[in-house]
Parts: C-alpha cells; sequence; structure tokens
C-alpha cells in the first residue's frame, strides 16, 4: 500500500509525466476558480456572508492567504473582463503574475496582442515587455533613511537587526531600471565616501555612476578570482600545462581564461532536448571526463557548470550513494579544518593535517579531530626536537580533544 505523497517507487519517466499533468490539471483549475471568484465577486455574494468585500471573503471563509487572495481577485476581475484570459490561464499560457502584471495595460484594442505577446513569459520577461511599450519616467535617485532605521541602529549593545529584504530592480523603459534597496549604515558610509572621492569625475554625484564605477571594480576582482582573468595574460610554459594536468586537477590560468571566453558566464549544461542551462551563479570548473577517470584540465576537457549541474554530472559518473558519501567526508574535512584553524594553526598546517590523516579511520568527527591532531603532534615535535619553539599550541590541543 503506497501512499499518495510517498514517490520513491516511481520511475524517473513516470514521475515527470505525473509532474507535467499535475501542473496542466492545477492550470486548468485555476481558469476555473478564476471563473467562479469572479461571479462570487460580481454577484457580491461575500456580503451575505458577512464579509465586507471579497478580500475578507477569501481570507476568512477560503482560508487564502492575504496575498493569494489579493492575486487571484485581480487576475478574476481582469479575466470577467478579458475572457480571453481564461483560456490562456487554463492551458498555460499566462501564469496568475503574467495576468495581473498585464490587467493595467488591456484594453479591447490591446488585449489580443498582449496576451499573445506574453504567452509563456516569465514575470521578468512581461516586465520587459511592457517597460518597452510603456516607458515610465526614471525613478529619481534618492539616498534618504528609511523611516525606523535610525532606531534600530542606535540600539547597543547586541546585533543590529537587520532589515527584511527590499531589493528590487524593475524595468522602467528600454535600457531604464529602478533599482531599490535597502542598506545599512556602514554600506550608507561606504557610498557616501566613494561619491566624495569621486567628486572630480563624477562632479554631480550621481548615485547611477558611483555604482557603476564601484562595479566596474567588482567586476575586475571577480573575473581575477573566479575565471583568472587578466589585461597581461602569460601563456602557460610549454610542458607546464600537461605536467599540472598529470599531477593535479588544478585548472591552469589560461585554460581557465579560454573556457570563460568559450562558455561565458553560464552553464554549459544542455539537456537531450538542446537546451542550455540559463544559471549565472555558482559557477564551477568541471572535468568533462572526470579526474578520476584520467580527464585533463585542457580547454576542451574542462567546462562551466553551476553547482547543482556539476552534481548532476558527478551523480551521473560515480552513482549518487558514491557522491553522498565523498561530500560527507569532504565536509567533515572542512569542519576539521575549521577546527584546527580555531585551536591556532596555520590553514597550510590544517589542510596537511587533515589530508596527512585522511588514510586513517574515523567514523566520527571526533575520530577524524584526534587523527588530525596526531599528525600536527608529530609534526610539532620534530620542529620543537630542532629547537624551532615551543609546543605549547600542541600541548593544548592534544589534551582538550583526548
Ligand atoms: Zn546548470
Amino acid at each position: 500500500m503506497t501512499s499518495t505523497y510517498s514517490l520513491a517507487h516511481l520511475p524517473d519517466h513516470d514521475l515527470l509525466d505525473h509532474l507535467a499533468a499535475l501542473v496542466a490539471a492545477d492550470q486548468q483549475t485555476t481558469a476555473a476558480l478564476l471563473a467562479h471568484l469572479a461571479e462570487v465577486d460580481a454577484r457580491a455574494l461575500y456580503l451575505p456572508a458577512a464579509c465586507a468585500s471579497m478580500h475578507v471573503y477569501c481570507v476568512r471563509v477560503l482560508h487564502l492567504s492575504e496575498d493569494a487572495a489579493y492575486k487571484r481577485i485581480r487576475a478574476a476581475r481582469a479575466a470577467r473582463r478579458f475572457p480571453a484570459i481564461f483560456a490562456a490561464v487554463a492551458d498555460g499560457r499566462l501564469h496568475l503574475a503574467a495576468v495581473i502584471l498585464l490587467a493595467p495595460h488591456l484594453t479591447d484594442e490591446t488585449a489580443d496582442e498582449l496576451i499573445a505577446a506574453a504567452s509563456h513569459g516569465s514575470k521578468a520577461e512581461i516586465e520587459l515587455l511592457l517597460a518597452q511599450r510603456y516607458p515610465r519616467p526614471d525613478v529619481p535617485a534618492l539616498l534618504q533613511p528609511l523611516p525606523g532605521a535610525v532606531q534600530v541602529d542606535q540600539r547597543a549593545p547586541g546585533p543590529v537587526d537587520a532589515a527584511p529584504p527590499t531589493t528590487k530592480v524593475a524595468p522602467l523603459a528600454p535600457q531604464r531600471f529602478a533599482l531599490q534597496v535597502t542598506i545599512g549604515q556602514a554600506t550608507h558610509d561606504k557610498l557616501l565616501r566613494a561619491q566624495a572621492l569621486l567628486r572630480h569625475r563624477v562632479p554631480s554625484g550621481d548615485l547611477d555612476q558611483v555604482i557603476d564605477r564601484a562595479l566596474d571594480t567588482l567586476l575586475d576582482d571577480l573575473e581575477r578570482k573566479k575565471f583568472a582573468a587578466t589585461h597581461r595574460p602569460r601563456a602557460t610554459k610549454a610542458g607546464a600545462a600537461t605536467k599540472a594536468g598529470a599531477a593535479t586537477r588544478r585548472v591552469p590560468n589560461d585554460v581557465k581564461r579560454a573556457v570563460h571566453a568559450r562558455d561565458g558566464e553560464q552553464c554549459a549544461f544542455v539537456s537531450e532536448d538542446g537546451d542550455r542551462c540559463t544559471e549565472r551563479g555558482f559557477l564551477e570548473f568541471d572535468h568533462v571526463v572526470p579526474f578520476a577517470r584520467g580527464g585533463q584540465p585542457t580547454v576542451p576537457g574542462t567546462r562551466l557548470l553551476c553547482s547543482s549541474h556539476n552534481q548532476y554530472e558527478a551523480d551521473r559518473s560515480f552513482g549518487s550513494a558514491f557522491m553522498q558519501e565523498r561530500r560527507a567526508r569532504a565536509e567533515m574535512e572542512a569542519d576539521v579544518t575549521l577546527g584546527l584553524r580555531g585551536l591556532g594553526w596555520t590553514a597550510a598546517e590544517a589542510r596537511h593535517a587533515v589530508a596527512q590523516s585522511a588514510h586513517l579511520p574515523a567514523a566520527t568527527i571526533e575520530d577524524r579531530m584526534r587523527a588530525a591532531l596526531g599528525v600536527l603532534h608529530v609534526r610539532y615535535t620534530s620542529r620543537c626536537s630542532d629547537g624551532a619553539g615551543p609546543c605549547w599550541q600542541t600541548t593544548t590541543a592534544c589534551s582538550s580533544v583526548s
């Protein structure tokens, strides 16, 4: 007897088919729900139910969240005015967010064309579409404390409560975006300092120019660290790549630059249907043929993958059980390294101890820590015998875990 919600027995194909069928059914249900809401709203049946508005009825009687109620009522009213919306929601061309975005712009003249243009668009794509067709004026640059922010910042001692995230980037018109973000006192001070230091180049002090220059500097730094980007590239010495490739999984800088140029800053994973992953964050260099199976860090042998696809490919190559065990071990080693750093050892010493004790049996993190400390104790003892300095750190650390 299997539960409706226990799906571990389903083959992948069946699972995906069921999910697609459920989404299709959900879309049809949503369209029917909007039609019912629209009719109840039009008949004002919420009034005899002792609700002052359709919104109150949805929240109090139907137990929808305030947000869900708000969205569905707005969509239902738009669909009642333009019934083509019902069909578009039922067959999955428009989601609720799309209907709400389109609603203010729908007229008898524009409805059919706008619904067609927005079909299967993401929320961001439809916002862009509308910004291009109905440009809004720029939001004036504004820097001012939010109500209550000063009060929060002045509370001391103790951690300052973070304001809820309010970041928003909204397209206003072609090439123009409004950025709204809440910043802390330190960021505020840095922004003013950058504005002041840039006055000779940006006399107006326009924040968009200050932010643009700050981002240029940040991107240079990040690209250099992540993709080995440089204005003065040096070719790897002849034979060095092969030699390094044979000995290590490390991807040489010139290979990083070439792979970055080839793949762009986007995951290179492509589905069987030819669709490429659009993830641009959490990118990692990946060996096309796993390093453990002889893969070399060459340009054709390396690609950029997002961490999800990197993990997915590793699972496909080695099996998920093996990879889970490997990840658990890596996590434990990271914890032990951190623990050793906390006890005063350098990063190099901690890494050395973890690597040298990797072969020792250790079922728990305490066992692993003890094994790593054993390695360090040997090193420190020999250093002390050479007269290189006292070994109080070793003694303290060893006694603290034994
Ligand atoms: Zn990906």
